[in-house]
């Protein structure tokens, strides 16, 4: 369709320009808009006429953020939500009814855990779990009452890499709806829906603003799901604000820019570490020791920022280095300029059993590092003083 490369489109695409000819998009801070007539209000409430009516339907803003999210994925239409978790919840709740079956990857965040567990029984929606390096087994989890097969890649903290392209094909033969929360690859690295995904979410959080600024959350994919996710959401209540949605849109002009050196400087890091005597192991996709190397290289244009590895020494040692950083930060986000560091089992997987946790295989000493854009030796030099502490 377009003659310019997907850079180009992203920071030369625009919805509309006000009276002022704004180089930048405007902000438009409203809640409602009003009408020329009855009749006009007729129209647009009956959706013969496309506009805007109130900001939980839809905003200039978070319509500019839709479509350049949907634009990068490839994907006919979305809907942009106040946080990842609400685009999860509200996306999976408008296509479930009761008595539906779910099958997820056994490793996805730590809220759509406890949406699966917790809070879908409530009513009556049933899951079933596969592990990550086992997607064939998939086929054996289905029931009559399966509509839904969800999946993070790459998984997190684990970072492990699952085949989009077989569970495309599953999700199809089975008349599956294949949903993926792609938040740690952005739209910038992966595109699910070339491999077979009807839907694609992103926590908008993370990568997608990159500056630890503001929560926000979209799900693309299929125009008909997307409608139904649409009229659950425009009377539910879980919109984007327009103010977020500016903030976010902005940032996807330099998000190939931010994601390229976020990846050059993580795979330096990854490789740092592989070589570091104080390490028992490291899982980077795009490093050749992973063991879904090939199927990475298959579907992600770069590795990623996230990188998980293995201190020696088990628990003790895994907290010992998170108190030794400097110049790295101890928080539970990822994806923004700063490095950050967190130890999974005493923070954000503490709530599970062990048993649970080498499931999904973080074991005591994993230590999961979201690299940013800081020079990478310092990155480096940090780690590694750390790790000899
Ligand atoms: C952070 C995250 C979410 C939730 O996003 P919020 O914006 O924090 O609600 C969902 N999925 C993944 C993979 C995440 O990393």
């Amino acid at each position: 369709m377009s003659q310019f490369h997907l850079e180009t489109e992203i920071i030369r695409s625009h919805i509309e320009r006000s009276q002022h000819q704004e180089h930048s998009s405007p902000l438009y801070l409203t809640s409602s808009y009003v009408f020329e007539d009855a009749e006009e209000m007729r129209a647009s409430f009956s959706e013969e006429k496309e506009r805007n009516i109130y900001s939980r339907f839809s905003n200039p803003n978070t319509s500019e953020f839709i479509d350049r999210i949907a634009k990068m994925e490839g994907a006919e239409s979305g809907y942009a939500f106040a946080t990842g978790m609400s685009a999860v919840f509200s996306t999976l709740a408008a296509l479930l009814n009761s008595g539906d079956h779910i099958i997820s990857s056994r490793s996805v965040f730590g809220s759509t855990h406890s949406l699966f567990t917790k809070f879908f029984p409530k009513w009556n929606i049933s899951h079933s779990y596969f592990k990550v390096n086992e997607v064939g087994t998939i086929e054996k989890l289905i029931t009559p009452t399966t509509k839904i097969i969800f999946a993070e890649s790459p998984t997190n903290p684990g970072v492990d890499i699952l085949d989009l392209e077989l569970l495309g094909k599953i999700a199809k033969k089975h008349h599956l709806i294949l949903v993926i929360d792609n938040c740690f690859a952005t739209p910038y690295l992966q595109n699910p829906i070339k491999f077979g995904a009807d839907l694609v979410i992103h926590s908008a959080t993370k990568l997608i603003d990159g500056q630890g600024r503001v929560l926000g959350g979209v799900t693309v994919g299929r125009a008909d799901l997307i409608r139904e996710i649409y009229l659950f959401s425009r009377n539910t209540g879980p919109a984007l604000s327009p103010f977020n949605a500016w903030v976010l849109s902005k940032s996807l002009e330099t998000l190939p820019v931010r994601l390229e050196k976020h990846c050059e400087n993580a795979l330096k890091v990854a490789q740092f570490l592989e070589e570091n005597e104080f390490v028992e192991n490291v899982k980077y996709p795009f490093l050749k020791s992973h063991p879904q190397y090939k199927i990475a290289k298959k579907q992600m244009k770069l590795g990623g920022n996230i990188i998980s590895f293995e201190v020696k020494g088990g628990l003790k040692a895994g907290r010992k280095f998170i108190n030794s950083v400097n110049l790295c930060s101890r928080s539970a986000n990822l994806g923004d300029t700063k490095t950050i560091v967190t130890h999974p089992a005493s923070t954000t997987h503490s709530k599970l059993g062990e048993v649970d946790r080498l499931e999904v295989g973080i074991t005591d000493g994993l230590v999961r590092i979201s690299v940013g854009l800081e020079h990478v030796d310092d990155v480096i030099s940090d780690l590694q003083q750390a790790l000899k502490n």
